[in-house]
């Protein structure tokens, strides 16, 4: 065993299971130090866009390393920080004028948070309640752990959390329900919905239709409760396109962008925001200024990298790259759909899943199996307790594909049931 001091995210390090040692990657592969090469199935952890070393962002941190590596942001500007802010507002909805840096997507909704409940205390309107749908997840400080789903993850810190209005999910024939729920809490009387469009990506990769997006959109604007849509996730073509949300011609008051803004590369977020709500903010006074800040606010390297991400999304075939990866994805998985040992066959986008087995929830025992069993295959993939799901980088080759939906067919037949 190692004697590592590290003491690794969402790990149970009393188990003792191996932790690999990675080099270096490329495209959608990872070596390790033992000389293997490992498909990244799940992009790093969703964030992984055009595929890992993409050589124009590469050259882009390089080069802004050597030019301005960081520099305070509070009255200070810098030219790869208003070439992304300027590169978002010309492909993000046109209502979101406003771009506010900050570094992961916890964070980006912790500003969300704070700009929504912010508006309604420069109206002087008493509006505290945050709306949150079931099963979401929106990171892991205490503000995002708040307004996610209450369960193992967050029970010790339960007794810290604020109280949120939690909506039902709109399982399949049960919509409406959602829908009359948000309704009756809107009336109520609530700051903001936050909500993670088209796809729940923690909480299980459930997904719901676009029309249901749109309604509860349409709810929130006819009681003026603020629309945040947290796109952490589902934003830079992870759906099938640039946001969830545009399936839906739905555009949110608040907007959370962070894992693929970056292309995957290093970290970065931004909170859009529309005029109205950066206008609340906006006076003589200095005590109503957004009191919001982190010590790497907008660094120039993070944003070189984003810089490089928009002009990627511009000059190359991004949206092709998507389409035939979500077609591959979708021939993929409806073969395993037949499986016996298989349900809830999925695809959205270039996001596929399936359950194997009986579900048991994220702590299911058939989990650290099937980790183990992609494991010794050679294949990233984490499956949430018995959920397995893919999510590569969009430049992930045919024979890839291959191996890890065989790996998925194999570890069907083969596991225990949970
Ligand atoms: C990952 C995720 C977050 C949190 O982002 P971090 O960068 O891990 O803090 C928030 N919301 C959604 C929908 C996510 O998937």
């Amino acid at each position: 065993m190692s004697a590592s001091p590290v003491w690794h995210p969402f790990t149970q390090h009393g188990l003792r299971e191996p932790i690999p040692m990675v080099t270096h990657a490329e495209g959608a592969a990872l070596f390790t130090a033992d000389g293997r090469r490992v498909i990244d199935a799940i992009s790093s952890w969703w964030v992984t866009t055009h595929g890992h070393a993409h050589p124009r962002i590469v050259a882009a941190i390089r080069d802004q390393a050597e030019r301005l590596d960081q520099i305070i942001f509070a009255g200070w500007t810098h030219e790869p920080a208003e070439t992304v802010a300027r590169g978002l507002r010309a492909i993000m909805p046109d209502a979101l004028t406003r771009v506010f840096f900050s570094d992961s997507g916890s964070t980006s909704v912790e500003v969300a948070l704070k700009m929504a409940l912010g508006f309604w205390a420069a109206r002087d309107e008493a509006r505290h309640r945050i709306l949150v749908l079931e099963h979401s997840y929106h990171g892991d400080t205490i503000g995002a752990m708040s307004v996610g789903e209450r369960g193992v993850f967050n029970r010790p810190y339960a007794p810290l959390l604020f109280d949120v209005g939690t909506i039902p999910f709109p399982h399949p024939g049960r919509e409406q329900a959602t829908i009359d729920a948000l309704e009756a809490a809107c009336r109520a009387g609530a700051a903001a919905f936050i909500v993670e469009p088209l796809v729940l990506g923690a909480g299980g990769m459930l997904f719901y239709p676009h029309v249901v997006l749109r309604q509860m959109r349409d709810v929130c604007a006819a009681h003026g409760v603020l629309f945040i849509s947290d796109e952490v996730m589902t934003g830079w073509g992870r759906t099938g396109t640039l946001l969830a949300c545009e399936q839906a011609d739905v555009v949110p008051d608040i907007l959370c962008l962070s894992k693929g803004l970056t292309g995957g590369a290093v970290p970065l977020a931004v909170t859009m925001a529309t005029e109205a709500i950066f206008d609340a903010h906006w006076s003589t006074d200095r005590a109503r200024m957004f009191f919001h800040s982190s010590s790497y606010t907008a660094n120039p390297i993070a944003c070189a990298a984003a810089a490089a991400n928009l002009a990627i999304w511009r000059e190359e075939p991004v949206r092709e790259r998507i389409a035939t990866l979500a077609a591959r994805q979708a021939t993929r998985v409806a073969a395993l759909a037949d499986h016996p040992r298989i349900t809830g066959a999925r695809q959205c986008g270039t996001i596929a899943a399936v359950e194997i087995g009986a579900g048991e929830g994220y702590l299911s025992a058939l989990g650290p199996a099937l980790l183990a069993f992609f494991r010794e295959r050679d294949l990233l993939l984490r499956p949430l307790g018995n959920t397995v799901y893919v999510m590569p980088p969009y430049c992930i080759g045919e024979d890839d594909l291959d191996r890890l939906y065989a790996a998925i067919g194999e570890a069907a037949d083969t596991l225990p049931a949970g």
